[in-house]
């Protein structure tokens, strides 16, 4: 099934001979049962309340039903970007999200990850496994068993996490990964050597991602430096904290000085000024 999200409507396509055009509001899908994680039990989850569950390595999520579509396609800057078992809400994000990607990076995305965005309840990776996150397999995610290297895994977690922020941070660190690949562009190569190292260290630790890994606040100054460039307000805000080193004036100089950035139309640079 194929959907494209425009003009407040959706488009499908079956394999079969089911859909062929259903409006937004009545998307057709299954239900499906899946388990939404959080890092913080206080806040109320999908089902209402504070009381959330845990799996045996004391992992909180709450189990709902949701309407999920098998395989749609987000149409994004003449690029159809396939998600994987999102809901129509789900769909709404990760279209606000994609919209935040310059051409340029949907376009190297697709090629490495063809299948696009997965969302799943877990990311399974042995005693790794989180309700949080999302994976990138074959990048940041060597062992996991989910065997994969067509998509990036966003959880359900992740989507809900955000979802008052309108777009899916985790998403965009995602593909953070895939920008840092050979030719890709996105590297410390800019950054003055203090800030490299303090990024560095911080990713190693683990204290900015479940893995722990060199890249690991690289791709999230990366997802910071998306979001600065945004039209909304808060999703702006989010992307500029000058007490986080993640993303602050200094690591955006840096950015903007990479090839990622400097190759872009003057239109996406733009967006990228200091204002
Ligand atoms: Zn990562």
């Amino acid at each position: 099934m194929t959907i494209v999200y425009g003009e407040r409507s959706f488009r499908y396509e079956t394999d079969g001979s089911r859909v062929s055009r259903v409006p937004l509001e009545h998307p057709t899908g299954r239900r499906s049962t899946v388990r939404v994680g959080t890092h913080n039990a206080r806040v109320p989850g999908p089902l209402g309340t504070t009381r959330w569950s845990h799996d045996s390595a004391g992992r909180l999520y709450q189990e709902v039903e949701v309407q999920v579509i098998d395989k749609a396609h987000l149409a994004m800057h003449g690029l159809l970007t396939p998600c994987w078992e999102a809901t129509v809400e789900q769909l709404r994000l990760l279209d606000a999200t994609l919209a935040l990607v310059p051409p340029d990076h949907l376009q190297r995305l697709l090629r490495a990850k063809p299948d696009g965005f997965h969302v799943v309840s877990s990311t399974p990776r042995g005693a790794g496994t989180s309700y949080m996150g999302g994976a990138n397999v074959a990048n940041d995610d060597p062992l996991t068993s989910f065997d994969d290297t067509r998509c990036i895994l966003i959880t359900h977690g992740a989507l809900w996490q955000n979802r008052h922020l309108g777009v899916c941070p985790t998403a965009l660190h995602e593909i953070g990964h895939v920008m840092t690949r050979a030719g890709n562009g996105l590297s410390y190569a800019t950054f003055d050597a203090d800030r490299e190292r303090e990024l560095r260290l911080a990713g190693a630790s683990g204290e900015v991602s479940r893995n722990p890994g060199e890249l690991e606040a690289l791709c999230n100054a990366y997802m910071y430096f998306l979001c600065y460039g945004a039209d909304d307000p808060p999703v702006r805000r989010f992307g500029d904290r000058p007490t986080d080193p993640q993303r602050d004036r200094r690591t955006r100089d840096a950015l903007r000085a990479l090839p990622a950035f400097t190759r872009l139309s003057g239109d996406w640079q733009s967006r990228y000024r200091e204002r």
